[in-house]
């Protein structure tokens, strides 16, 4: 089975439909969250993952977007633009994003989580100390997470030691028999120094996972936001990847 993995989507109806199309055929698509907040285009995006996600769960701008979490938890930039998002919402979207999950324990050999499974919603996992905490805090093989906007994974070998990788566009990891974390990176919002989408394809068959950057229109999406009257600060930081 193929599986396309997207998450931090961040209302980039642009970025999105480009990474589908890219993707090509697939048999699932698990969602990581962060479906909407800072950008211009929330049911639309919203209404391709009712479309396409099997699994979907929540991140900590859906909960903003939808009041259900302090706003002054966010610079006033996204703020601002996780208000204007809440505001866009249809009923049915709304109804549809208001009740996922923050973690989803899929089956044996699969979690989804936003952050980590220590703290779900907020943390970023980044760095092979907190990684090696959080390996302890799930039970499956493999560990899909999102919210940093850095695509990136973690190994744990059988001696317990810990190894943070930067996968390049293209490239394909083997998932034998030790357990990761595997970040795919932000569709909509890429924080790397790459501008580009980016996502993963799990294929359960061969037992890999490919990591992948595509190239978007970012001045459309760019236009969108302006029209939108969105911050120019979160404008401009798509083109940058950061
Ligand atoms: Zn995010």
């Amino acid at each position: 089975m193929r599986i396309v993995i997207v998450s931090d989507i961040h209302s980039n109806l642009v970025a999105l439909e480009t990474v589908l199309a890219a993707a090509g055929s697939y048999d699932a698509l698990w969602c990581l969250g962060d479906t909407i907040g800072y950008g211009p285009r929330p049911n639309e995006c919203i209404a391709l993952m009712r479309q396409h996600a099997s699994i979907a769960i929540t991140g900590n701008h859906d909960l903003a977007c939808l009041d259900k979490l302090d706003l002054s938890d966010f610079n006033p930039d996204a703020r601002r633009a996780n208000i204007w998002n809440g505001q866009q919402l249809s009923a049915e979207n709304r109804a549809w994003i208001e009740p996922l999950p923050a973690l989803v324990r899929i089956d044996d050999r699969y979690t989804v989580v936003h952050g980590s499974p220590r703290e779900p919603v907020w943390e970023y996992l980044l760095m092979p100390d907190q990684a090696r905490i959080n390996f302890a805090l799930f039970d499956t093989q493999i560990c899909f997470v999102g919210h940093s906007h850095v695509q990136l994974g973690f190994e744990i070998d059988h001696s317990a030691r810990v190894r943070r990788f930067l996968p390049e566009s293209g490239q394909t990891l083997e998932l034998q028999t030790t357990r990761f974390f595997l970040n795919p990176g932000s569709v909509g919002q890429p924080r790397d120094q790459d501008a580009r989408a980016a996502y993963a394809m799990l294929d359960t068959d061969t037992n890999t996972v490919r990591f992948q950057r595509v190239a978007y229109d970012i001045g459309k999406t760019q236009q969108q936001m302006q029209e939108a009257q969105l911050p120019l600060a979160l404008i401009r930081r798509l083109e940058f990847g950061m």
